[in-house]
């Protein structure tokens, strides 16, 4: 099963990509996790893409549509993958569109997960991070039980740097002029599958999983 989450910056893809990995045995691919890791890597590609991921702003498409080509074809992509946070523009899906073609895939399902834009902002500031085991909380809707540590491992919880409401402000005004036109794109392909994506994680999952069977 080859799928795409759709939704905007806080939607809570990457929470939801969690769970499907354990139900379907299928990887997640982030380029957003794949930038930062490159990124702490100080690799050549990290310190480029980390000029735009400070402003909010994307990193050009041809940077993105490499990582994905190659990535499309490692082998534990063979039994389906989930694509999380691309494609971001109608460039970049067309060239995903082109990239499948040549493989004889396709996309199946394009998750489309929708919430309010008030809502967004306050998921997205407080959102806490564990450096040690990617662990995710929120400040205020779902605190660990001692400030700034892991429950699970007691590792130290940090902010993403492109967390702070300038830039989380940014980012969300590209997403609606840049990534929104995508509903449309994939709504013409009969591939978008609505959720909502507010109430607990189980809620939401448990809609994602009735769409998909
Ligand atoms: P994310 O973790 O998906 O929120 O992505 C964090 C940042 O990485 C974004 O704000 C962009 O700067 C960059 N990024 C991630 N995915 C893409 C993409 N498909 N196209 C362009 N930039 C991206």
């Amino acid at each position: 099963m080859n799928l795409i989450l759709l939704g905007p910056p806080g939607a809570g893809k990457g929470t939801q990509a969690k769970r499907l990995i354990d139900k379907y045995g299928i990887p997640q691919i982030s380029t957003g996790d794949i930038l930062r890791a490159a990124l702490k890597e100080r690799t050549e590609l990290g310190i480029k893409a980390k000029e735009y991921m400070d402003k909010g702003a994307l990193v050009p498409d041809e940077v993105v549509i490499g990582i994905i080509r190659d990535r499309l074809t490692q082998s534990d992509c063979q039994k389906g993958y989930m694509l999380d946070g691309f494609p971001r523009t109608v460039v970049q899906a067309e060239a995903l569109d082109d990239v499948l073609n040549k493989m004889g895939s396709k996309i199946d399902h394009v998750i489309s997960i929708e919430v309010a834009s008030d809502e967004l902002m306050k998921r997205l500031t407080g959102r806490r991070t564990c450096r040690k085991c990617g662990s995710g909380y929120h400040v205020v809707f779902d605190p660990p039980k001692k400030a700034g540590g892991c429950d699970k491992c007691d590792g130290e919880l940090y902010q993403r740097d492109d967390d702070n409401e300038t830039t989380v402000g940014s980012r969300l005004q590209v997403y609606e002029n840049q990534t929104k036109p995508l509903i449309d794109y994939y709504t013409k392909k009969n591939l978008i599958r609505p959720i909502q994506g507010t109430g607990s994680i189980d809620d939401i999952f448990g809609r994602i999983t009735a769409v998909l069977g």
